[in-house]
């Protein structure tokens, strides 16, 4: 009995033994091996830390995003990544040119000084010194532009949101430069030597909001078209209540605005896990995010901390696992992580980076950007650059749609990559640069939410099981990308339509 039962026992192990070893073979072929160490628990620790009060909002050009940069640049160091930045470390600096309305700026109406942001709002900078009658208009809907004779007037105007549509992410941040191009454009091309817009109901709720960016100003990098100022014609932005002043025709102006103008640094954050094969390692996957937000503003329910946790705390975490996962089992080719900065200033970072790039270029084989991607139900996400004329590569697009089916199995959204799309979400984020150049491009994403740019994109309100897809889905892409035989090839023909 016992010798029969050991008998048995041995064929049951075995045969045990082979079925564990054949499903485990299985298992291999559906899951990059790294699978296993991208880690919800290690998403979660890193985006607290990353999205926590202590980076106050990590805003482009401030030391809160430099700190920043230094804890990611940590990241790297402690996963084991290789430093590919400048001089031999993690770090490529790069000067923003920033322009912005200088404190001793006075606006005074009938001699009484306006209130820099409270009171009066500059719009569209310009260094200007104005003495003169102000011309009143009327309601902006109304005005009959071709009978206009204003050259070199002063003029005021009542908004107007006829015309203009609100139902847009962040309406309260672009209300205003809508009501700008479309009635005070035609003004300024008449002659306006300055325009006074007074707020109506819609503008008024999105003052605070649009003072914030107003204050900021323009920022760019060398050769970009905000370094200098086109315009000698200043855009003010007055509130409701001073109509009473300014529609007698009776108001006068007396202004002195200065823009000041000064340089400061940005950083990307760069490092690279060598690929395994002697000669796919000198060709690059790049991973791309971002880790700036929009640090401290208006307040929001007693909060002013813009901690930018999903946008784009998430992405970077998940470029964290990602690295950690390929370390454990390097690809054929070079994974390059690029987090970079100053993304919400119009992505300087990318900008830079393409122009100054620390690989040859011509050996950065895809880009792999994400921009905000914890948010939203559990199954749904998309990514950008899938449709034409988004798509500049069919064979990299087949492969991740691949990788979805083989894990995450997200329903992926495509009325965002598409042109008639009124967000224009595929050119407002890092993977742009390189799609122009042609690289193979994506950005995957699990889209807009009510809390976009607000204090409410907090740690809080991340799904962590969803980011924990997202960045498998990343993974698994990158991973099948850098394991090619060949390069994924750009299609002919792509061309942006802006
Ligand atoms: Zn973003």
């Amino acid at each position: 009995m016992k010798k029969i039962n050991s008998k048995i026992l041995v064929f049951i192990i075995s045969s045990f033994h082979l079925l564990v070893m054949s499903s485990s073979l299985l298992a291999q072929k559906a899951n990059p091996p790294g699978l296993k160490y991208i880690k919800e628990s290690e998403l979660k620790k890193d985006l607290y830390a990353l999205a926590d009060a202590h980076f106050n909002g990590r805003s482009a050009g401030t030391l809160d995003e430099l700190k920043a940069s230094m804890w990611l640049a940590e990241k790297y160091r402690s996963i084991g990544l290789l430093p590919a930045g400048d001089d031999g470390t993690y770090l490529q600096f790069f000067n923003l040119w920033r322009n912005h309305i200088s404190d001793k700026s006075v606006i005074k109406i009938n001699n009484k000084t306006a209130k820099l942001w409270n009171e009066v709002a500059v719009a569209q900078m310009a260094n200007a010194s104005i003495v003169a009658p102000i011309i009143y208009l009327g309601n902006a809907a109304d005005i009959d532009t071709l009978q206009l004779d204003i050259k070199n007037k002063v003029v005021a105007i009542e908004a107007s949101s006829k015309g203009i549509n609100i139902n847009v992410s962040l309406p309260t941040w672009r209300y205003s430069r809508s009501v700008q191009a479309k009635y005070v454009m035609p003004l300024i091309r008449k002659g306006a030597s300055a325009v006074i817009i007074i707020a109506d109901d819609f503008a008024e709720k999105a003052w605070d909001d649009a003072a914030e960016n107003f204050k900021r100003g323009n920022y760019d990098i060398d050769g970009g078209p905000n370094v200098t100022l086109t315009t000698t014609v200043p855009i003010l932005w007055m509130h409701a209540n001073a109509k009473a002043d300014l529609q007698n025709n009776t108001a006068f102006m007396n202004a002195n605005i200065i823009v000041d103008k000064y340089s400061y640094p940005s950083v990307n954050i760069i490092g690279k896990i060598n690929g395994t094969d002697p000669k796919l390692k000198e060709e690059y996957v790049l991973y791309s995010g971002h880790q700036d937000a929009h640090g401290i503003r208006n307040a929001h329910n007693n909060d002013s901390t813009y901690y930018g946790a999903d946008d784009n705390a998430s992405v970077d975490v998940a470029m964290l696992a990602s690295a950690r996962a390929f370390m454990k089992n390097p690809a054929k080719r070079s994974i390059l992580f690029v987090i970079h900065g100053a993304e919400e200033r119009g992505l300087l970072g990318s900008r830079y980076y393409v122009q100054h790039p620390t690989v040859p270029i011509k050996n950065i084989v895809t880009v792999l950007n994400g921009d905000m991607i914890g948010r939203n139900h559990i199954d749904s996400a998309a990514f950008l650059g899938m449709q034409s004329p988004h798509k500049n590569s069919t064979e990299l697009v087949n492969l991740i749609l691949a990788a979805n089916n083989e894990g995450p199995k997200f329903k992926l959204d495509t009325a965002y990559d598409k042109v008639t799309h009124v967000e224009g979400w595929y050119f407002r984020s890092d993977h742009l640069p390189y799609a122009r150049l042609g690289i193979p491009a994506v950005m995957y994403t699990t889209l807009l939410h009510e809390d976009y740019h607000t204090p409410l994109d907090n740690a809080e309100n991340i799904n962590y099981p969803k980011l924990k897809k997202m960045a498998d889905w990343m993974y698994r892409s990158a991973w099948k990308v850098a394991n090619l035989a060949k390069r994924p090839a750009t299609d002919a023909n792509f061309k942006l339509e802006r």
